[in-house]
């Protein structure tokens, strides 16, 4: 029989390592399988401004860097590897020899306890510049972002409620932000979509998609449109593009083993981290769909590690 593990943690951005933060303090001698690009999505930023404890902000790899040494420090333990599928069974009943496998390629880890962590990936537009400029006037992430905009000329690309909030979050910020839309009407609700159009400093280019955008000296000056029913093409001179169309949890391992809401989240009993399967839990943006933030993300890292070593207990 496999060596049987009390927690294996699946992702390493904010939720995972600070599960093996908590965990690792709770002797519970944690695996976290991390990805082959560990750390989450925090490593292909620059400034993070609003975690706390930083005054004076932190560059996104610095910060993932020290969550990861914290958990090192009190004994957690890294696989820097994709997990490539999973068998997340009832492991809730006492005495019990029921274990999850986590398999990575053809190695299987065996644990009786398992927390999700996978996150979300942004649904790029997938245009020449918008990879270039990342980070760099391109971002998924107004919260995150809208302050480095200030008195700005700025667009936000989607058609639904998180495109609405996100423009209408944005004017606080901008001298103005455009809307660009592919269509003719938003499909947000109609009380996100008044609200934006309400707004004096927000316009909308209707019937228009973005063929790329533009930058000079490592920044972005522009974003070339396309008109989907004139055909006509022009040039917005801008210096932020705010990419939202959409996010994807990175669920599709958890798919039949624990329960999924319609966009693909996993299913939280909240305000606990407890999955469909006991002995199974989630945290961070492969639940979340509303707050999206690494200190949320770490938030519910931190309680899916507590409601684990919970749950261990009542093995014992
Ligand atoms: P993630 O950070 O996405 O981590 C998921 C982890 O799971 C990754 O390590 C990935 O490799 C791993 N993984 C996925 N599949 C597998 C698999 N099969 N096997 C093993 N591991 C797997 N938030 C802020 O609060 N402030 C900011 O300034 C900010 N800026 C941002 C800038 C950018 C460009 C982006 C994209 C996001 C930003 N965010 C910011 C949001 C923040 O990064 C996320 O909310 C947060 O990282 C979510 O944490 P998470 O742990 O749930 O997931």
């Amino acid at each position: 029989m496999d060596e049987v593990r009390n927690l294996i943690i699946i992702g390493s951005g904010p939720a995972g390592y600070t599960a093996a933060v908590y965990a690792a303090r709770a002797n519970l001698k944690p695996l976290i399988i991390e990805g082959v690009q560990s750390g989450g999505a925090l490593m292909t930023t620059t400034e993070v401004e609003n975690f706390p404890g930083f005054p004076d902000g932190v560059m996104g790899p610095e910060l993932m860097d020290s969550m990861r040494k914290q958990a090192e420090r009190f004994g957690a333990e890294f696989l820097t590897d994709d997990v490539t599928s999973v068998e997340l069974v009832d492991t809730g009943r006492p005495g019990s020899e029921a274990t999850h496998a986590v398999r990575v390629g053809e190695t299987v880890y065996r644990a009786k306890a398992v927390i999700l962590s996978t996150g979300s990936a942004w649904r790029p537009l997938g245009v020449p510049g918008e990879q270039e400029f990342l980070g760099h006037g391109v971002s998924s992430c107004a919260t995150c972002d809208g302050f480095f905009f200030r008195n700005q000329h700025i667009v936000v690309v989607g058609g639904g409620d998180s495109a609405m909030e996100e423009a209408t979050f944005l004017t606080k910020f901008a001298e103005t932000v455009t809307i660009i839309h592919r269509r003719h009407e938003f499909r947000a609700s109609k009380i996100m979509a008044d609200r934006a159009l309400a707004n004096e400093k927000i316009r909308v280019e209707w019937n228009s998609i973005v063929e790329e955008v533009l930058g000079d000296d490592g920044k972005v000056t522009g974003v070339r449109l396309l008109n989907t029913h004139t055909g006509e093409t022009k040039v917005l001179d801008v210096t932020g593009v705010f990419v939202a169309i959409g996010h994807d949890p990175r669920s599709e391992l958890f798919r039949g083993q624990v329960e999924l809401d319609a966009d693909g989240y996993v299913k939280v009993d909240a305000p606990t981290t407890h999955t469909s399967v006991p002995g199974v839990f989630a945290a961070g943006d492969v639940v979340d769909h509303t707050y999206r933030q690494a200190i949320t993300a770490a938030g519910t890292g931190c309680a899916a590690a507590l409601d684990a070593e919970r749950f261990l207990a009542t093995l014992e």
